[in-house]
């Protein structure tokens, strides 16, 4: 354990208060995969959760609102690069097309029925690989990561808080169609809340396991977790929230069509996580021009040092935190040779040799080195420092 961080020593955590919901976006941004079609023409009026395009993959893109569509637009994603989107005008009228029954029981569905929408939401599990593939080939068990390396990102929190049952429904309705040993949910040991909620649940889910995780960085990268756990090849471990989009699609028989965000960071005082259409342009919901004259925001995680440079980001599935930060924050200093970024590395490699191509390959990406640095050098990234 000595090459993971102890995370509640080193932060004081500021939680959000509740969800806030932020529906009424005027322009949708759905990005476009390069393989889709596009099945109407602009100035089509569109219902909501229609299947605007489909691709060589047979993943549908569903439109969250109903309005016009007006085109193609570039806009900025995730990574800061501009991709095609599909333009939505929104009409506020909420209209869908159908109107079907929630399911009861989930255990019920057939595993084709569960296969063919797990395909068509795209679930990857934690290594990268197709959850429709990977779950009917052998599998014991399965492992719910609702973990996050970012200690400002409150998203698993909330959503385990607020939509218990549906998640712990659907766990369990995996086990018993994928005739799974078992499950378990991973949930850090400092989210007091929602380990007492769910202590008081799961007796009701004889097959489903709360498996409390020390609160240590970066203990939620699956090669970490794989070292952790002692995973083998007939385990899977899945994103919480890919569990929810899972169950929300089979209970509701529809796809997700909102999302969460927490915008936070250690200089905010009163912490936010807002519910929001997917493909919602971030400066409907923030100006963020004048917070960027102070502070650095950054996509996702802050140690990932993804800096947000667009006002014009569209908050996609890939977009789940903004943490904002102090700009001394990265005030660099020389190397002084101290050896902490090699003593931490969490798969033993020196983080001052990742010029070299076979330590690179081996590198998980994970920041580790960096966030520990006293000097403040982004080894992983090595952005211009000279070690
Ligand atoms: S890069 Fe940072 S942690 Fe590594 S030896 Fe230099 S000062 Fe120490
Ligand atoms: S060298 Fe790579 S794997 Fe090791 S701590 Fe740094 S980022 Fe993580």
């Amino acid at each position: 354990m000595n090459k993971y961080i102890n995370i509640s020593k080193n932060f004081i955590k500021k939680r959000p208060k509740d969800i806030t919901l932020k529906l009424d976006s005027e322009f949708i941004y759905i990005p476009l995969d390069e393989s889709s079609k596009i099945l109407f023409n602009p100035g089509k009026v569109l219902k909501k959760e229609t299947i605007i395009a489909m691709n060589n993959d047979n993943v549908p893109l569903i439109n969250p609102v109903s309005g016009v569509f007006l085109g193609i637009k570039e806009m900025p994603n995730f990574e800061n690069k501009n991709i095609k989107t599909l333009v939505i005008k929104n009409n506020y009228k909420e209209e869908t097309s159908k109107k079907i029954a929630s399911k009861r029981n989930l255990s019920k569905y057939s595993k084709e029925v569960v296969l063919l929408i797990m395909q068509r939401l795209n679930i990857k599990t934690n290594n990268d690989k197709s959850l429709f593939r990977e779950i009917d080939r052998n599998i014991r068990k399965i492992y719910i990561n609702a973990l996050c390396d970012e200690v400002n990102n409150y998203n698993n929190e909330f959503r385990l808080l607020h939509n218990k049952d549906l998640i712990l429904e659907t766990i369990s309705a995996l086990n018993t169609i994928f005739d799974l040993e078992e499950s378990e949910l991973l949930i850090k040991d400092t989210c007091t809340e929602v380990i007492s909620v769910y202590k008081e649940y799961l007796g009701s889910f004889p097959n489903i396991n709360l498996r409390l995780i020390k609160d240590v960085y970066p203990i939620s990268r699956y090669e970490v977790l794989q070292r952790y756990l002692k995973l083998d090849s007939k385990d899977l471990v899945i994103d919480l929230e890919d569990i929810y989009r899972l169950g929300y699609a089979l209970k509701r028989q529809r796809f997700v069509t909102e999302k969460l965000l927490t915008i936070s960071g250690p200089v905010v005082i009163d912490p936010q996580i807002y519910e929001l259409k997917i493909g919602t342009k971030l400066s409907e919901i923030l100006d963020i021009k004048e917070i960027k004259e102070k502070y650095d925001i950054w996509i996702n995680n802050y140690l990932e040092q993804n800096k947000l440079i667009s006002n014009e980001l569209i908050i996609d599935n890939n977009v789940n935190a903004l943490i904002i930060t102090d700009k001394n924050r990265n005030l660099v200093k020389p190397c002084n040779n101290c050896g902490i970024c090699y003593n931490s590395c969490p798969i033993g490699l020196n983080p001052k040799k990742l010029d070299q191509k076979e330590v690179n390959e081996k590198c998980l990406k994970c920041g580790l080195c960096s966030y520990m640095c006293p000097c403040n050098i982004l080894i992983h990234k090595k952005e211009g420092i000279s070690l």
